[in-house]
């Protein structure tokens, strides 16, 4: 039996509506102590899924709100038990007031997750649905938010079952001939199952290769703009932030620390990191300052090379073009385009050199059009990119294992030593979708979320 639980869903702020939701096996008794239906009938006659408007009370039975409520009868109910959902009047006031009156009607307060982690248990989602509703949550690009909604939906899961399944017949085959000598079980012979592997470690494969773009997705593209002071990095990010992040001054080094703004540009999630100040007065602290544009740089999926096109490039300028290349993508913005040309495009060794005026914003619609060409991602949005570090981990424990399945194979070691790696696969695939993952780590991806999920 699982106790009750509630929680408010929606946000703390005041909006039109707010949701108090409760789980567990007497939902709708606990409900109907302090719930009055305008019909005069009770939670417990009503049918699922169908609004109905009554009086919500408190202990001493004044009327907390009128609000309407909804009955989803487990199994066929978000976690897999009974629930009750009252639509309350989204003031903070009204809902804390709700919550109260229901925990005295016999609810405990839900912790974070916690509805998701009955729907998990109950076996209404497996581990990469659960952690895809907290990407759905947290999404803050629409291609983001797609892709977690596929993976809601269960395209992962798609996606990594048939390998599963394809090794658990290996095993199972294997173990029958083993465990039944004397029945009359097909001989079971490795090489039978290699190209069954090959197909299966591809399609692993596959997937890992997606977990680039996953990133990208999920936490943005890392954008480090360089270049010598006063070139104008300050004020592209000012242009880019669409306001003043960062103070911009003529006197060359007054943004001593990394600043960091997230911006989109273009349809593209930018981290724009400004290393401004790299160079200051005395040759400790510039050296600091280059130390720091080059960890910038290393760590960057983007560079955005900035440099003054008023002025000729200095063996400075030079220095950090240098240092920039080392990036896969570099744009070089030639800046002040205002104040007339002395640089000219064939001077930087770059990806695209777009000339900017960070004053006015212009030639900055040409460079999300780069951006945007740089990273479109190759796999749609529909949930098939892996986005979450863990199942990447797991997944790549899996694709190693059978790797070393297939060498032990072409090695001709037995098919006992070839079969620990195949378990050893299916293991680690088991920790994606949840399978044989260790309850400590469940609690503490349930823990990521917020309460009233
Ligand atoms: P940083 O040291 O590279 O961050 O450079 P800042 O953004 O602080 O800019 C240095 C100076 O150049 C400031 O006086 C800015 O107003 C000026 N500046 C920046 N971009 C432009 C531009 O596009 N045109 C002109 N004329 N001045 C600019």
């Amino acid at each position: 039996m699982s106790h009750t639980i509630a929680a408010i869903s929606t946000g703390s702020q005041v909006s039109a509506i707010g949701i108090v939701r409760l789980t567990g096996d007497d939902c709708i008794a606990v409900c109907d102590r302090v719930f009055s239906l305008q019909s005069g009938k009770t939670l417990a006659d009503i049918p699922d899924r169908k609004l109905m408007l009554g009086a919500l009370h408190d202990k001493q039975g004044r009327t907390v709100d009128q609000c309407m409520a909804v009955v989803s009868r487990g199994p066929h109910s978000y976690t897999g038990e009974d629930t009750v959902e009252f639509h309350c009047h989204g003031s903070p006031a009204v809902l804390a007031a709700a919550l109260e009156s229901l925990y005295l009607a016999g609810a405990k307060p839900a912790r974070r997750g916690e509805f998701t982690k009955r729907a998990f248990l109950n076996g209404k989602l497996d581990l990469t649905q659960a952690e895809a509703v907290i990407d759905l949550i947290e999404a803050d690009t629409a291609d983001a938010a797609a892709n977690a909604a596929g993976q809601v939906g269960g395209i992962l899961q798609k996606k990594l079952a048939p390998i599963y399944d394809d090794l658990t017949n290996l095993c199972s085959h294997f173990h029958a001939v083993l465990d039944y000598p004397d029945e009359d079980i097909e001989d079971f012979a490795l090489e039978n199952y290699s190209a069954l592997l090959r197909k299966n470690a591809k399609a692993l494969y596959a997937l890992l290769q997606t977990y680039g773009q996953g990133r990208i997705l999920r936490q943005g593209v890392a954008a480090a703009i360089v270049g010598k002071p006063n070139v104008g990095k300050s004020s592209l990010l000012n242009a880019l932030a669409g306001y003043d992040r960062v103070i911009v001054t003529d006197i060359p080094g007054t943004t001593r620390d990394t600043v960091e703004e997230t911006v989109m540009l273009g349809h593209t999630r930018l981290r724009l990191i400004d290393t401004a100040g790299i160079r200051e007065t005395g040759d400790q602290v510039e050296a600091m300052g280059i130390q720091r544009s080059k960890e910038a740089v290393e760590n960057a999926d983007l560079v955005l090379f900035v440099c003054d096109g008023s002025q000729p490039l200095t063996q400075e300028d030079q220095d950090i073009i240098d240092l920039c290349l080392e990036c896969e993508n570099a744009i070089a913005l030639v800046n002040k385009s205002d104040l007339g040309a002395q640089v000219a495009p064939g001077d930087l060794p770059f990806l695209a050199v777009i000339s900017i005026c960070a004053k006015t914003g212009q030639g900055l619609d040409q460079l999300a059009d780069m951006v945007d060409t740089l990273f479109e991602g190759e796999s749609p949005c529909d949930g098939s990119i892996l986005t979450n570090a863990r199942q990447f981990d797991a997944c790549r424990r899996a694709y190693e294992a059978m790797l070393r399945c297939m060498q032990g194979m072409q090695l001709g070691l037995t098919p006992d030593a070839v079969l620990t790696d195949v378990e050893e696969a299916m293991q680690a695939m088991g920790e994606v979708t949840g399978a044989t993952v260790r309850e400590d780590i469940t609690a503490r991806i349930f823990e990521r979320f917020c309460v009233g999920k």
